[in-house]
């Protein structure tokens, strides 16, 4: 998995979806137009099954789904979360947009919750320093019980 943090500021940030998918050759073929829609609707990461089952019916099998999902992520149109339950998750990367973020998953019902900011800034910045370490990057999720659940 790519850091896509490091990425921050690249050229391709300046260029929309479509134009990251043609410089890459690849077609943006209806379904994966459909998949980009669906992830763009949504604010929290989704599994393949979920975006499969949000699609309009019949527009492509889940192996389709898969495949795009997993191509779009090549592409960093989309950006991978793995949590507590090992279900590969994926969330839409706004044009431009930073795509750090953290997560709050319910143990009870997997429900996922973004968390808007990213409060380790500092502490990544005293790691680096301590350490020596450049473009020092964190993965950080939260867990528990949602007010659902509770
Ligand atoms: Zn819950
Ligand atoms: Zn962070």
């Amino acid at each position: 998995m790519k850091f896509l943090s490091s990425d921050r500021g690249s050229e391709t940030d300046e260029c929309s979806v479509h134009t990251r998918l043609r410089r890459e050759s690849k077609k943006l073929t209806g379904a994966r137009r459909e998949i980009l829609r669906v992830l763009e609707k949504e604010s929290r990461p989704l599994t393949n099954k979920e975006i499969f089952q949000l699609l309009p019916i019949g527009r492509c099998d889940l192996a389709t789904v898969y495949r795009s999902v997993q191509l779009l992520e090549e592409l960093g149109v989309v950006k991978k979360f793995v949590f507590g339950d090992g279900a590969a998750r994926f969330a839409f990367i706004a044009e431009g947009g930073d795509s750090h973020r953290h997560h709050l998953v319910c143990t009870q019902c997997q429900k996922i919750m973004e968390i808007g900011e990213c409060i380790v800034r500092e502490l990544e910045e005293r790691v680096a320093a301590r350490s020596n370490f450049k473009a020092v990057t964190h993965r950080l999720e939260f867990f528990g019980v949602c007010p659902a659940c509770q």
